[in-house]
């Protein structure tokens, strides 16, 4: 059982200062003042792993720092229901599902036995993507304001799987999802609200010379070649298989290394299986290398990503992309696949590059391995692009505008 004691982070909006226009703070400042003392829950399945817990670690303190009420809960689930919520997941981004009706029981169940997680006085009630959604079973006769938060591409969602929890999803007042590209016709309120990273995290903030070489002693780091690396879920949709194939043609030519740097979260039990079956596939080829992290390994993640010198996020299918995020954050530059919101960070040749198959990754690794100044001019405007878009402050004003907008 995971408990959140530590998770949440010791900030308020003020530590975000140097990151954020003076025009944003003002306009931040006039929300809160309109929304001073308003309460809000956020719920999902997991304090750790994954996006949504990210997210949530910074913006539940940062909603109190300037006056909200704001608290975050998970469910508590089984492996069953983790097991039906990841085949869920996987036919949100159109994998084939079994969906039965033993599956759609344990999901009644488990909603059901968690729905005194609803705080019943809560001026907004947010569920985030699809594992806690069943909670609203719990709107009828609940005065606040619903949100379910779709934070994956609903796009291709299976049809069947959509019509069970589209039922839930329309009782909620508003849907908010990553880009008008996901929007679903739930007859309800739209908004649109991209993640954000947090800059002061352990995970995105700036690393003493200290730490970065003890984590990259600890990680027996490579310093004799350049570093390619992807950052990720041990997960099929990221598609680590194709780095792996783009990589072998380009250090055939351009001695390099590959690290993948991942974990698998606890509500999705595939990871285990995806990095064996990486292990096997790499073998024992000394260039490329498998960290298997824990989940807190957010410095040694931060620390990795400010030393290599490429960041691929070579995704079949991404909600938004955390990980492109925190990669252009550091100035580094990024190749990715031109997918969901990977499209809204990296903008082609502008904030880094974008690679649509094996051969075009590989022509961009080649390029950037050997054109130093085009790969630092990407890293440059790439982070800029991430400061004005997608960063803490940027995210709390976007989530006061909505809650404005919602009261009404
Ligand atoms: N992450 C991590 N450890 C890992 C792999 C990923 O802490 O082993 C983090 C990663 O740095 C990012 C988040 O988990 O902050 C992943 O978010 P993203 O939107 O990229 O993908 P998701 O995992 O939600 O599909």
């Amino acid at each position: 059982m995971v408990t959140k004691t530590g998770i949440e982070r010791n900030i308020s909006l003020n530590d975000y200062a140097s990151f954020a226009d003076e025009e944003l703070l003002d306009r931040i400042d006039k929300l809160s003042a309109r929304l001073k003392g308003a309460s809000i829950q956020h719920i999902n399945s997991t304090f750790i792993g994954g996006g949504v817990a990210e997210i949530l670690q910074s913006l539940t303190p940062v909603m109190r720092s300037i006056g909200l009420q704001a608290r975050w809960d998970i469910i508590s689930a089984g492996d069953e229901f983790f097991g039906v919520t990841k085949a869920f997941h996987n036919a949100f981004h159109g994998e084939r599902i079994d969906f039965s009706e033993r599956m759609k029981e344990v999901y009644r169940l488990t909603s059901e036995a968690n729905l005194d997680v609803v705080d019943r006085n809560a001026d907004y009630v947010v569920v985030h993507d699809q594992q806690p959604l069943g909670l609203t079973d719990r709107k009828a006769g609940h005065g606040g304001k619903w949100v379910w938060y779709c934070h994956i591409d609903p796009v291709n969602v299976d049809a069947r799987l959509w019509e069970f929890l589209s039922g839930y999803a329309a009782r909620c007042d508003a849907a908010i999802y990553h880009m008008a590209e996901y929007a679903k016709n739930l007859g309800n309120r739209q908004f649109f609200l991209p993640p954000a990273i947090d800059p002061l995290s352990d995970k995105n903030r700036e690393v003493t010379a200290a730490e970065r070489e003890r984590v990259l002693q600890e990680l027996d780091f490579p310093r004799d070649k350049p570093v390619i690396m992807q950052v990720s879920r041990f997960d099929r949709l990221k598609n680590p298989f194709g780095v792996v194939e783009a990589f072998r043609r380009v250090r055939a030519d351009i001695p390099s290394y590959l690290i993948f740097a991942g974990g698998a979260a606890d509500d999705d039990p595939e990871g285990q299986e995806v990095l064996n079956e990486l292990l096997q596939m790499v073998g024992n080829e000394p260039d490329i290398r498998v960290l298997n992290l824990s989940p807190t390994s957010h410095l040694e993640i931060n620390v990795l990503q400010r030393s290599c010198d490429i960041i691929v996020q070579n995704s079949a299918r991404e909600g938004f992309g955390l990980t492109v995020t925190e990669a252009l954050w550091k100035g580094k530059p990024v190749v990715a696949a031109p997918v969901g919101g990977i499209l809204k960070q990296v903008i082609h040749e502008q904030t880094g590059l974008l690679a649509k198959n094996g051969e075009e990754l590989a022509a961009c690794l080649r390029l950037l391995l050997k054109d130093q100044a085009l790969a630092r001019e990407l890293g440059r405007r790439g982070k800029e692009h991430a400061r004005r878009n997608f960063i803490t402050p940027v995210y709390l004003y976007n989530w006061l505008a909505l809650m404005d907008e919602l009261r009404v």
